[in-house]
């Protein structure tokens, strides 16, 4: 069950803590959305989730050049950057987003969602995390289907 609401974190390791929880819950293909500005925290949650699938954080780098990082763990875990993308269905449909959600046993975390465009993702957990100064983050956690 992953948990929804708004949490408060006061430190880097709290954020990955919190999303080290949710990742070792997981059983199922499921969609990580994580919103927030440069520095908010989204990478360090993907690495939480990732942790949490038996992944070795250490072995998690941000894809923010490669647009996508993929792992083979407890489930397949897609890791998408999408910063750089101008959000062209082309550029999504090259990157195999459509099969990634269809694929059984898929954990897909997706930082700067904005960037998807007209792209439609069904189901998912949308991540807000908010800077509220210093170490503390504000992460607000939903579950959204369209
Ligand atoms: P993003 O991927 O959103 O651009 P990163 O996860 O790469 O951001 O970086 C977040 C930075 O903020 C890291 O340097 C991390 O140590 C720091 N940080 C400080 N406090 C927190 C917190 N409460 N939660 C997450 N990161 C934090
Ligand atoms: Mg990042």
């Amino acid at each position: 069950m992953i948990p929804t609401g708004e949490f408060t974190t006061q430190s880097a390791e709290e954020t990955f803590e919190l999303a080290y929880q949710i990742g070792e819950t997981i059983t199922a293909s499921m969609v990580f959305l994580l919103h927030g500005d440069l520095g908010a925290g989204k990478t360090v949650f993907a690495k939480g989730i990732a942790a949490g699938l038996n992944i070795d954080p250490a072995e998690v780098s941000s894809p923010t050049f490669t647009i996508i990082n993929q792992y083979d763990a407890r489930m397949q875990f897609y890791h998408l950057d999408l910063y750089r993308i101008e959000g062209e269905a082309d550029e999504l449909r090259e990157l195999g987003l459509e099969e990634m959600l269809n694929e059984p046993n898929a954990v897909v975390v997706i930082e700067w969602p904005e960037r998807l465009g007209g792209f439609k993702i069904p189901a998912a957990y949308e991540v807000n995390i908010r800077d509220l100064g210093g170490d503390a983050r504000s992460v607000l956690i939903e579950q959204i289907s369209r």
